[in-house]
């Protein structure tokens, strides 16, 4: 992998004018070595296209590049950063797409060749709501093979508990039925400029080309939003609007209609899914 030819991320900021805005909820990589670290947990970035989510001043874009990533697009919605992203540009010619625009609204057909890695040090005002787009198209296997995601501690160990815990609940399904979850590394809030108020933690997600457990994905989502919905009351009650015979269709699948949602596993959700 090669060095990074660009001057250091705090005279690009300075240079540019990058002061951080809180509305888009811009938290700062500076440190490189940092940036490539979390690149090197994406794996072999050198045959794949990859997909980054806010690019802000570059810090994990030029870790991308020097870290051998084929090419990068890269959706920003600050105009001010274009600049500085114009120069990462110059420095790995014909590597790095800039598109402008809002990540949850731009259209990316024809810009990335599949199956796509995404890597990003995500908003989080807008995190949750594209992991589940991501997590959810409408065809499987989806486009990336790949996700590489830093959120806020709390949604990360969302993703990856397991029942019985507190953080259990449809991001935990979403982020185990059809791809193998894992946090791959902690953040302090010191690593970020200006540092936020929650600690981070990057989530690596592998997609499986088929699902750990059969089911329908509207059905399975069906019924995990209606037992989380409700997640302190019994199934009996929270899965009524779901099917009318839940009593006798939970007892069949040897699931006590008094258990709550975040006892049953993945297993169960999808053989609960299976019976409507
Ligand atoms: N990748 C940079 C880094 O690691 O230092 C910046 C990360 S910062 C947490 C999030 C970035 O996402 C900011 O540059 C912000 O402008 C951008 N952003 C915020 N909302 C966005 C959206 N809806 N679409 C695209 N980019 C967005």
């Amino acid at each position: 992998m090669t060095d990074d030819p660009l001057p250091p991320l705090r005279d690009v900021i300075a240079l540019h004018g990058l002061s951080p805005r809180k509305a888009l909820g811009q938290n700062f990589l500076l440190d490189l070595n940092l940036t490539r670290a979390i690149a090197r947990r994406a794996g072999d970035l050198t045959q794949t296209d990859v997909l980054e989510v806010g690019p802000g001043p570059g810090g994990l874009t030029r870790a991308l590049l020097a870290e051998g990533a084929r090419k990068v697009v890269a959706v920003e919605r600050d105009a001010r950063c274009l600049p500085a992203l114009a120069e990462i540009s110059a420095a790995y010619p014909g590597r790095l797409d800039v598109i402008e625009g809002d990540a949850l609204k731009v259209d990316l057909s024809g810009h990335l060749s599949t199956p796509y890695r995404i890597i990003a040090n995500l908003p989080y005002n807008v995190g949750t709501e594209l992991l589940v787009r991501w997590l959810t198209p409408d065809n499987w296997p989806p486009e990336w093979s790949s996700l590489t995601l830093m959120f806020q501690r709390e949604v990360a160990e969302r993703i990856v508990a397991a029942p019985g815990s507190k953080a259990y609940g449809r991001l935990s399904i979403l982020g185990q039925w059809r791809v193998e979850s894992k946090i791959v590394m902690e953040l302090n809030p010191q690593a970020f400029t200006p540092p936020p108020k929650v600690h981070s933690a990057v989530v690596q997600l592998e997609r499986r080309d088929t699902p750990r457990y059969p089911a329908d994905p509207a059905k399975l989502e069906r019924v995990v939003s209606a037992a989380f919905g409700q997640r302190r009351k019994m199934l009996r009650q929270s899965l009524k609007g779901v099917m009318p015979d839940v009593e006798t269709v939970l007892t069949g699948l040897g699931i006590a209609p008094t258990r709550r949602a975040e006892t049953l596993t993945l297993e169960e959700f999808c053989a609960i899914a299976r019976a409507i």
